[in-house]
């Protein structure tokens, strides 16, 4: 099964991609995740992917698009994978139509009021990118999951975070539409628990799957 997740920059994606993953053994592509990678590793595409991210714009479509369509050739994709953090654009939702076939869109729909704290309070793993909330974290520094460390991502400070989700609304939110139109969106409320929307989207793969 090819499933894509979509929703607003903190409505979730990751934590559910990583449920998701870890339940139903589906290899978890995050374009994001991708991007941090080569900018850690300074490699060409890092350098570029950099100036937009520190800005919160997004990546040009050709440099994504040529990522996920590699990442999407290889191996471990045979028998299905998720997509995280994209599509972003209808430019790269059209591109994706010609070389995949989708079986799901879950759109994690979350008020966008929760969003602003969602992304300046949260702290993600160095080591597998499980991302946490401060609220929920206690006096923890390393990941319930792995034990890596915890830091901030820099493109989650309040003015970052405020033009990715003015993208989101302009650029990305546009692909809710796109998707229902085809028959393939699922909805599902975000405002509750990681736990919670996970038992949402589980019912509905689950049924698919029988
Ligand atoms: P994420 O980890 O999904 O929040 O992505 C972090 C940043 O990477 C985004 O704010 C964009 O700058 C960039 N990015 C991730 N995915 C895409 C995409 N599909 N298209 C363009 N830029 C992207």
């Amino acid at each position: 099964m090819n499933i894509i997740l979509l929703g607003a920059p903190g409505a979730g994606k990751g934590t559910q991609a990583s449920k998701i993953s870890d339940a139903y053994k589906l290899p978890h592509i995050s374009t994001g995740d991708i991007f941090r990678e080569n900018i850690k590793n300074q490699t060409p595409i890092g350098v570029l992917a950099k100036s937009f991210i520190d800005k919160g714009q997004l990546v040009p479509d050709e440099v994504t698009c040529k990522i996920v369509e590699d990442r999407i050739e290889r191996e471990d994709c045979k028998n299905g994978y998720m997509l995280d953090g994209f599509p972003r654009t209808i430019a790269q939702a059209e591109a994706l139509d010609k070389i995949a076939k989708i079986d799901l869109v879950i759109n994690i729909d979350v008020d966008h009021s929760l969003l602003l704290d969602r992304l300046c309070g949260r702290r993600v793993c160095k080591n597998c990118g499980e991302s946490y909330h401060i609220s929920r974290l206690g006096d923890k520094t390393d990941c319930a999951r792995c034990g890596g460390e915890l830091y901030q991502r820099k493109d989650d400070n309040p003015e970052t975070v405020q033009s990715r989700l003015d993208v989101y609304n302009a650029q990305t939110s546009p692909l809710i539409d796109y998707y229902a139109k085809k028959g393939i969106l699922f909805n599902v409320v975000g405002n509750t628990t990681p736990e919670d929307v996970f038992e949402e989207v589980s019912k509905k793969l689950d049924a698919m799957n029988k």
